[in-house]
């Protein structure tokens, strides 16, 4: 090769190196806002969603928020409210996560009065900016027990302008967070450390096991949707997840972006698979096997510390079971 073409050369291969690659899209989603937290104080909500916010904008990853409204419910309401606002005001979505996080079986009415109970605030919020509120996320992924139930609350999310918002990507992060935030809470700035990188080591296994598995089942990798909670683990791990998602090629989208991949207007019709995150729904639908026997779990002393940590202070606000 010639000096005239050598600089050229080189400098293409530079640029290639610092393009990331791209393999899929994937859209980040948060559960449970404003916050999921051991102690729900409205001080820890405001550290976790500054911090949150900040890292997200930092490394330009747009993010869909679900909301439960129940968690507004508090003497300083408005300074509440106020960190739903500052969401919108960092460019976020808002969905709906219904009021008070309940499970869903078979009482479509209950269901739907939870929703629309569960909109009040932030439609509001969405309306002062010309907007309205389009994702629903299903509690525990639970999308009814009986096709009646099912298509009755999917009428009811249809009227009223919602597409349910999946799941095909999950980190088991909500049971990281609570011993996070326990060590964070004591002070305990070497535990609190121990567990964000046992978290991010497990997020590292995790993701590729999602792309591999939806690959095995649709024969294709689609655009992912990732489930994350807004906690303070989360807030303190963005630097890491949005290496991990580098790693794997993961570029982050809209969820309206992600939405438009085919395998989610598959027929899906998993009655009585509650819980299920799609990518589990989609082998059912279309009779392929779910990859489970290599499916990485969670270190057992922290399932044994988010057991502890949520018999004290009842039921994971959240839980989506990776499990078949
Ligand atoms: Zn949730």
């Amino acid at each position: 090769m010639s000096r005239r073409w050598a600089l050229p050369a080189i400098a293409l291969a530079l640029s290639l190196l610092a393009a990331p690659a791209w393999a899929e899209d994937v859209a980040i989603t948060f559960d449970d806002l404003p916050t999921m937290a051991l102690s729900p104080t409205t001080p820890y909500a405001a550290v976790t969603t500054k911090a949150l916010l900040a890292g997200l904008k930092r490394h330009r990853i747009p993010a869909t928020g679900f909301v439960n409204e129940v968690k507004l419910e508090a003497r300083d309401k408005p300074e509440r409210i106020a960190l739903l606002k500052a969401w919108l005001d960092a460019g976020m979505d808002l969905g709906n996560h219904t009021y008070d996080h309940p499970h869903f079986s078979t009482d479509a009415a209950a269901e739907i009065a939870e929703a629309a109970n569960g909109e009040v605030v932030t439609r509001a919020l969405l309306a002062a900016r010309h907007r309205k509120p389009r994702w629903f996320r299903h509690p525990f992924l639970e999308t009814g027990a009986t096709e009646e139930a099912r298509t009755a609350f999917e009428a009811w999310l249809a009227a009223h302008g919602y597409r349910v918002a999946p799941v095909s990507m999950e980190n088991s992060d909500w049971m990281f967070s609570a011993p996070y935030d326990e060590a964070v809470g004591k002070g305990d700035a070497a535990e609190a450390a121990r567990i964000k990188a046992a978290y991010l080591a497990f997020t590292a296994q995790v993701v590729p096991w999602y792309r591999q598995a939806a690959l095995d089942v649709l024969g294709r990798r689609p655009k992912f949707i990732f489930l994350l909670h807004a906690t303070r683990l989360n807030a303190d791990s963005v630097d890491g997840l949005a290496e991990i998602l580098k790693a794997n090629g993961l570029r982050p989208v809209t969820l309206a972006r992600a939405m438009t991949d085919r395998a989610y207007a598959m027929a899906e019709d998993a009655v009585g698979a509650n819980g299920n995150q799609w990518v589990a729904r989609w082998a059912l639908s279309l009779h392929r096997d779910m990859p489970w026997k290599t499916l990485p779990v969670p270190p057992a002393e922290i399932k044994a510390m988010a057991d502890r940590l949520q018999g004290a202070g009842g039921p994971p606000a959240a839980v989506s079971k990776p499990n078949p």
